[in-house]
């Protein structure tokens, strides 16, 4: 925060007031609030959190993609960060952790939150279970009845899981009298997860992206990469690549690097991908926008494509958001980070690429991150140079592969929205 090029623009109520952190502690755990506004450059993590980290397989390791390089003939050396080592598969977990232990020193007894495919859920009901916090997760049902192997894992971990929209919620009842079919969406889920908080003593809300302090948390992965390039003594990244969603993986790896880039002490380019079918850094706006589809969150001034935009369906669930974090929005305006759209079938194809060179499976959502530095690396090839690329690999895709099935067997389509109708974001000054 402290060595953005511009101050984030601070969250609005619709009427464009600003929101106090006493409004935000109405939702969120005073401690998290303290996360989210503080401007301090560095803040210990805390010993149980610490432990928690250790126990669970952090530090994650840094590899090098020595089969993949090879088989691209490049003269570039390609490092990931593997996330995929954390249990619930995925980044997730770094923030939720965090979540769950303030809460739980907080005396909050139980967590409610939203998801879609699971990732966020699983990791959250796998935090509740390690610091005695209860969570219930509104899953949009379409993903409830259709990928079941997320909701068991959550249950598992002892979390409720309940299909959106719900009868746990006056919004949920109100979706559910007209339409009783309703498939649910992630807006109705978190409109749904935030009533609900703010209706129960002892309860409050767990958001997995987006915000400061969840991007916060996920620092730990770009500090210890950056240790870990250090101590094999190879040179510093001249490219540094994640895919977006909300931005927290992204964030989570690329802020450390960012900070010496900002203060001219490395020369790196920084790559943020996207999918061509939620494209909020390529075709979206910089305005103050609703972080949910309802619009019952504060505005965020951030790129968006409008908070009741509907991405076509694809297989990269976590990158569907229509909106990504205010602090990468001034990175990309500000041309520090370079924002990059592909296409869902170049996206698996370059997936297959590497799962044939490095064994691991990347998840739809990481293999956005992988055809980038595909693309970087053959680059470097007709250049002839020396480049060192690093990445997130944010997690791994062993419980996606119906989308790998849809692949295989030709089943993808590329799905681009052609008019994207920003007419009806709320408009406010600044
Ligand atoms: C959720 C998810 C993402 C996208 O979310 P960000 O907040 O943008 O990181 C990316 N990769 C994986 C594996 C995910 O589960």
């Amino acid at each position: 925060m402290p060595d953005l090029p511009e101050q984030i623009p601070p969250p609005r109520k619709p009427d464009g007031s600003p929101v106090s952190p006493k409004d935000l502690e109405a939702i969120f755990p005073r401690g998290l609030v303290e996360h989210e506004v503080t401007s301090e450059r560095f803040i210990e993590i805390p010993e149980p959190v610490r432990t928690a980290y250790l126990e669970l397989g952090r530090p994650t390791p840094l590899l090098r993609a020595r089969r993949l390089e090879e088989r691209l003939g490049t003269p570039a050396r390609i490092y990931y960060k593997y996330e995929g080592v954390l249990p619930t598969g995925a980044h997730k977990a770094n923030t939720a952790i965090v979540q769950a232990y303030i809460a739980s020193r907080e005396g909050v007894e139980r967590l409610t939150t939203e998801t879609g495919a699971g990732q966020w859920g699983s990791a959250l009901a796998l935090a509740g279970a390690l610091f005695d916090v209860k969570v219930r997760v509104y899953m949009v049902r379409v993903s409830y009845e259709q990928k079941p192997y997320r909701r068991v894992l959550m249950q598992l971990y002892g979390a409720e899981v309940v299909p959106s929209p719900s009868r746990f919620t006056r919004v949920g009842r109100e979706i559910l009298k007209k339409d009783p079919d309703n498939p649910g969406s992630l807006g109705i889920a978190i409109s749904e997860a935030i009533e609900d908080a703010l209706s129960n003593p002892a309860t409050k809300y767990s958001l997995g992206s987006v915000l400061n302090a969840v991007l916060l948390h996920q620092t730990v992965i770009g500090l210890e990469a950056q240790r870990q390039l250090e101590e094999l003594g190879e040179d510093p990244p001249t490219h540094l690549v994640g895919c977006v969603g909300g931005g927290s993986n992204f964030a989570g790896f690329t802020y450390p690097f960012i900070k010496e880039k900002l203060r001219g002490k490395l020369d790196a380019e920084v790559i943020a991908v996207e999918p061509r079918a939620a494209p909020s850094m390529t075709r979206g706006v910089y305005r103050y926008d609703y972080g949910d589809s309802a619009g019952l969150t504060p505005l965020l001034k951030m790129h968006t494509l409008g908070h009741r935009y509907i991405p076509p369906p694809i297989h990269a669930g976590g990158l569907r958001y229509h909106g990504v974090a205010p602090s990468l929005s001034i990175l990309v305006n500000h041309g520090v980070v370079k924002p990059v759209a592909y296409k869902q079938t170049e996206v698996f194809e370059a997936a297959k690429v590497f799962a044939q060179a490095e064994g691991f499976v990347p998840a739809p959502e990481t293999a956005h991150a992988v055809k980038a530095v595909i693309d970087l690396a053959l680059e470097a090839k007709r250049l002839g140079e020396r480049r060192v690329i690093a990445f997130n690999f944010s997690g791994h895709g062993l419980l996606d592969l119906k989308g790998y099935d849809d692949y295989l067997a030709g089943r993808l389509v590329d799905v681009e929205p052609e008019n994207i109708d920003l007419s009806y974001i709320p408009r406010l000054e600044g």
